[in-house]
């Protein structure tokens, strides 16, 4: 049970670059800093507008002296400070993660990267290769993986209670694009524009997220080969994709699916995943993220609710109350910073047995993101043809 008593020695002096006045995801990611004490903000260029940045982040209580017009002055004139920058988050479009993630790394920073990465698998291993060199830590915030019914599902899986593992079925299909709302919406503008997109849309965009609990919730399960077919039902938004349909070969002999979609009319969020076994059937819905479906062949059905003492005490580990009471993604984002800031801590104090120790989507998560979009992308547009995954 988190309560508030510290997590970490002292709080990771904390830093963003984007996430400012407007954004979409800036702040959750301060919520989810803040949240437990283990970070604590002092700087930030939190906007493409020095100026607008500078009045946000004054607004929040950053001192406007460590309020940068840009993240080169901020990572700059921090590593002049005693009291500088330890870590930074990066919230701004996918185009610049790449040179931000590269740029605070070369200057001793650890990083929470939003994903996708970058844009390449050669740009994510060079990122991986520098992390590796500096020793930073780098977190990817697939942040529904801190939901702690995931751990549970890990948990069960491994323990056998599903018998062999068959067929993996993801999607996450929300239906907010199902017209051309870019025309209107900048941070939908960016989305469908490859040069600050990447190659993809959904795909990027929301598919990698239930991909990357399944890497969770199954870690031996490795990909063998996938094949993808992508389309854009709003012609606009062409070359990239609203819809795609990813079929894929594990190399155990099961199957998985992920079905990303922007213009699933109707519907929320629409992010499942069904994991089948060879005896039983796991379901978790990230809009009723305190259930979980547990479905014995031949057996009622059953609902595990979080925070309930029948759950294996990883799932019960980050409860901040008790079952019944709902937790939503915004504890959950916060579950994960707490994991990136042990992680830092850890780090910095080379304890690699208490770095292996823990799990959290980290640089080897942002790299399978990026690897898994490209061999999405090269299969649909040679024609939805298998592509083996290397
Ligand atoms: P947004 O367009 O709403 O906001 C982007 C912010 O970054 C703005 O404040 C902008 O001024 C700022 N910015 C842009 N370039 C900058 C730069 N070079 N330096 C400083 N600030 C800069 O975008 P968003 O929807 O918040 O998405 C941001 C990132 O978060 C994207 O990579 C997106 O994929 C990701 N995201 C992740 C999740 C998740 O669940 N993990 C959810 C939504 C968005």
């Amino acid at each position: 049970m988190i309560n508030g008593e510290n997590l970490v020695p002292a709080p990771i002096r904390w830093g963003m670059v984007g996430g400012g006045r407007g954004s979409q995801i800036g702040y959750i990611h301060r919520s989810a800093a803040l949240r437990d004490g283990v970070f604590t903000l002092v700087a930030g260029a939190f906007d493409l507008d020095a100026e607008r940045g500078r009045a946000f982040g004054t607004g929040i209580g950053v001192a406007a002296e460590r309020c940068y017009a840009d993240y080169q002055a901020m990572f700059a004139a921090e590593a002049q400070r005693p009291d500088g920058l330890q870590a930074v988050s990066i919230a701004t479009p996918n185009g610049t993660h790449f040179a931000i993630c590269k740029a605070a790394l070369e200057a001793g920073l650890h990083v929470v990267c939003e994903k996708p990465l970058c844009f390449t698998t050669a740009e994510a291993e060079e990122l991986r290769e520098l992390a590796e060199a500096k020793r930073r830590v780098v977190g990817v915030t697939y942040g529904y993986a801190g939901h702690q019914l995931i751990e549970q599902a890990r948990e069960m899986i491994a323990a056998g209670e599903l018998g062999e593992i068959r067929i993996v079925q993801m999607q996450f299909a929300h239906g907010f694009h199902n017209e051309a709302v870019e025309a209107a919406n900048p941070a939908t503008k960016w989305r469908v524009d490859p040069k600050m997109a990447g190659p993809s849309y959904v795909l990027g965009d929301i598919g990698t997220h239930p991909l990357y609990l399944s890497e969770v919730m199954l870690p031996q399960l490795k990909i063998r080969r996938l094949m993808c077919s992508r389309q854009s039902f709003v012609k606009s938004r062409a070359p990239l994709e609203d819809n795609a349909f990813t079929l894929m070969e594990y190399d155990s002999g099961a199957v998985g699916c992920v079905w990303s979609c922007a213009v699933n009319a109707g519907s929320m969020h629409g992010q499942k995943i069904r994991v089948i076994g060879s005896k039983a059937s796991l379901e978790w819905w990230d809009e009723r993220p305190n259930q979980m479906s547990f479905e014995v062949q031949g057996k009622p059905l059953q609902v595990l609710e979080r925070g309930m003492g029948y759950l294996h005490p990883h799932a019960l580990a980050d409860d901040r109350i008790g079952g019944g009471h709902p937790e939503g993604l915004f504890e959950a984002w916060s579950n994960l910073y707490v994991r990136y800031a042990r992680a830092m801590v850890a780090s910095d104090r080379g304890d690699t047995a208490a770095l292996a120790a823990l799990h959290y989507p980290g640089i080897d998560a942002g790299v399978e993101g990026v690897r898994w979009v490209e061999h999405c992308v090269r299969s649909a547009d040679a024609g939805a043809v298998w592509v083996d995954y290397a």
